[in-house]
């Protein structure tokens, strides 16, 4: 039977509607403090006052105050006329405070003279777009974990990016070199929950990776049907090849034209309670589930299947380059504040890529009238006007809507807003990026009190097929850019999880599908994600001596509605005719405004946000 909310302790105070900082320091003045904590022990430092962003928890991405007046804009037909012209003049104006913008502003200070007049806008409370950083403090302890963007798989980048990164004084090989965090590949598990198998079950040493061969008899706890464990257990053993006697076209609709779970019951013959384990198993790395991908997609990433393919097994091999990464302890907002660093250096003088992921941010400089780059938070953009040789950008803030004029303005916010926020686009261009719907995505940080329960079950994390997050893992081993927390330390410490949330149908296209899962993310109250993420702790570790009621100190919810940039897949997009792709048609130029975002290259990479700012820049005349 599911416990009460009173017994899940949803009525105990955590850091999600009430802070449990010192705020006392900052009626001290002490929040003046910039640059760097101490080197090593980020134990040290004065916890930051209530209202610096990076520490808030409850409803983070899109956070209430956020998106409302995009939608407004978007889906109310509201029109934000008669705004008051501000005395501000730019030479450039950014919509969108992302890798992506902040990457425009900064190539665009190196193209145009560093003395040039940035105004950069974005509707959220904290810089960075996806690249967000979750901080959490307890007891004197700082502890690190990211809200979005989360690592770099820099084997797979240009030179171009590498030498950006480069300039930024990033060492990709060095915090390559230093990363122990594993995803909780290191001892995996998957957990069964009550409300959806019957009973609560975690089998340990289970991974829905590879083969699972050294791991053959845990199959024996799963709580399915006799013969699906059987057929599992035939599956990950088999040597058939299910595509002998095909030719190559045929191979080809098997891989490229089948679904994964179609592939799972009709060529690998499982059954559904078996097919079913493995739906949500890439909801965190492509944001759909796998019903939605084609067998060879699913298999590149390391989905079990190759094994039965005989020689075009080669087909669909997964690559180093996404298996190799760099990262830092809050992910790629490191690489976000090390951009403002480097456009407003009053924001942090002594802050550098070494020290980066304990620096604090001094967000009262990030808008200066005396300075050359401005970054407003909290602005949303709802039109962008080539009038009389300028760009007119109106946004709303505080309620009120105002005009700033610039020479230049890229747009590096989501495609999808662009036809409301640029009417004068082309037709056929605002299609392409109405096309563009991003995927929604999930991740909810638990501060837990200790890492024992886990550690006594022996895991670093599970996949946990019935639930609303697909995976959850354990934050640790991102000892980088300053960041250590102290060693043999059990808590407290972050367990993500990791996911999105499923469409309410899957008999509809994918368009329809991310729509819909956004709504549903968009409908779930911040209570609804406690709940689920109490019930799963409680169900998942009660065992081992995890209290529900008194072990779980902070929640963040980073929801992000429009998540992952739209990128083609088999099933759902045709092969496009070089020049004619959404993405290529969605970014062309508007007179002084050009296109960035990682959209832009249809690809839900940090890579490629920098390239399509850079691109954009490029453009401008
Ligand atoms: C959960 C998650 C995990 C990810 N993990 C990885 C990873 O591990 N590695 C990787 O390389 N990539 C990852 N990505 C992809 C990520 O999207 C890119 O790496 C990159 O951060 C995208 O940057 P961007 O600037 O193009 O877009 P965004 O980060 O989306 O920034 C655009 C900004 O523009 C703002 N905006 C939109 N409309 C307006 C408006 N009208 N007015 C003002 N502002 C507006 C948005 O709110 C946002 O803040 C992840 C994404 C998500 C969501």
């Amino acid at each position: 039977m599911s416990k009460s909310d009173r017994e899940l302790g949803m009525q105990r105070r955590i850091t999600r509607r009430d802070f449990v900082h010192d705020t006392s320091l900052t009626a001290l003045g002490l929040m003046a403090i910039t640059g760097c904590g101490n080197e090593t022990a980020d134990d040290t430092a004065p916890p930051p006052g209530a209202d610096y962003p990076p520490t808030k928890t409850g409803m983070r991405g899109a956070h209430p105050g956020s998106f409302e007046t995009a939608h407004a804009l978007a889906r109310e037909g509201v029109r934000f006329d008669d705004p008051v012209d501000l005395d501000e003049h730019y030479d450039l104006v950014v919509v969108g405070g992302g890798i992506s913008g902040l990457t425009a502003a900064y190539q665009y200070r190196k193209r145009f003279g560093s003395e040039s007049r940035i105004l950069i806008l974005d509707n959220h409370d904290d810089f960075g777009g996806h690249a967000k950083r979750n901080e959490f403090h307890h007891d004197g302890v700082m502890r690190l974990s990211w809200g979005g963007t989360t690592n770099l798989e820099y084997l797979s980048f240009s030179d171009t990016v590498l030498a950006f990164l480069d300039e930024l004084g990033i060492d990709v090989q060095r915090l390559s070199s230093e990363l122990e965090f594993r995803y909780g590949a290191d001892a995996p598990a998957i957990w069964f929950d009550a409300e959806t198998y019957g009973r609560d079950v975690l089998v340990p040493g289970f991974s829905m990776y590879g083969r699972n061969l050294d791991a053959l008899d845990t199959i024996d706890q799963f709580p399915i049907s006799e013969s699906g464990r059987a057929a599992l257990k035939r599956f990950y053993t088999s040597d058939a090849n299910v595509l002998e006697g095909m030719d190559e076209s045929e191979i080809g609709r098997v891989l490229h034209e089948t679904s994964y779970t179609e592939f799972l019951s009709r060529h690998a013959g499982l059954p559904d309670d078996v097919v079913g384990l493995f739906i949500k198993a890439m909801d965190g790395y492509w944001g759909v589930q796998t019903h939605s991908l084609s067998a060879a997609e699913a298999m590149q990433s390391w989905l079990p299947g190759s094994h039965l393919l005989g020689d075009a097994a080669d087909q669909v091999t997964g690559s180093e380059e996404s298996e190799t990464v760099a990262m830092f302890p809050d992910g790629n907002a490191s690489i976000a504040r090390l951009l403002v660093r480097s456009l407003i250096p009053a924001v942090a003088p002594a802050a550098n890529a070494q020290n980066i992921a304990i620096a604090r941010f001094d967000y009262a400089q990030l808008d200066r009238p005396d300075a050359p780059v401005r970054l407003r938070l909290e602005s949303t953009v709802v039109r962008a006007a080539n009038v009389d040789g300028e760009v007119a950008v109106t946004y709303v803030r505080n309620g009120s809507v105002v005009r700033v004029r610039a020479r230049h303005s890229v747009l590096a916010c989501y495609h999808a807003i662009i036809p409301y926020l640029c009417p004068e686009t082309p037709e056929a261009q605002k299609e392409a990026q109405r096309y563009q719907v991003k995927h929604p995505m999930l991740l909810t940080n638990v501060l837990v009190r200790s890492r024992e329960p886990l550690d006594r079950l022996g895991i670093s994390g599970a996949y946990c097929p019935g639930r609303m997050h697909a995976k959850v893992w354990l934050i640790d081993g991102v000892h980088t850019a300053g960041y250590r927390p102290r060693n043999n330390d059990t808590g407290p410490v972050p367990l993500m999880f990791w996911g999105t949330i499923a469409p309410p149908r899957r008999d509809v296209p994918l368009h329809d599908q991310l729509r819909a899962a956004r709504g549903l993310m968009l409908g779930l109250t911040f209570e609804d994600y406690e709940r689920e993420v109490r019930t799963v702790l409680d169900g998942m570790l009660g065992s081992a001596g995890f209290d529900v009621a008194e072990d779980i100190l902070a929640i963040t919810v980073n929801r992000w509605p429009h998540g992952y940039a739209y990128g083609y897949l088999d099933l759902w997009d045709p092969e496009w005719e070089q020049g004619k792709a959404p993405h290529e048609i969605a970014r062309r130029p508007i007179g002084n405004i050009t296109i960035a975002n990682s959209d832009a290259a249809a690809s839900a990479y940090t890579q490629a946000a920098i390239e399509q700012a850079l691109r954009a820049v490029a453009e401008l005349e």
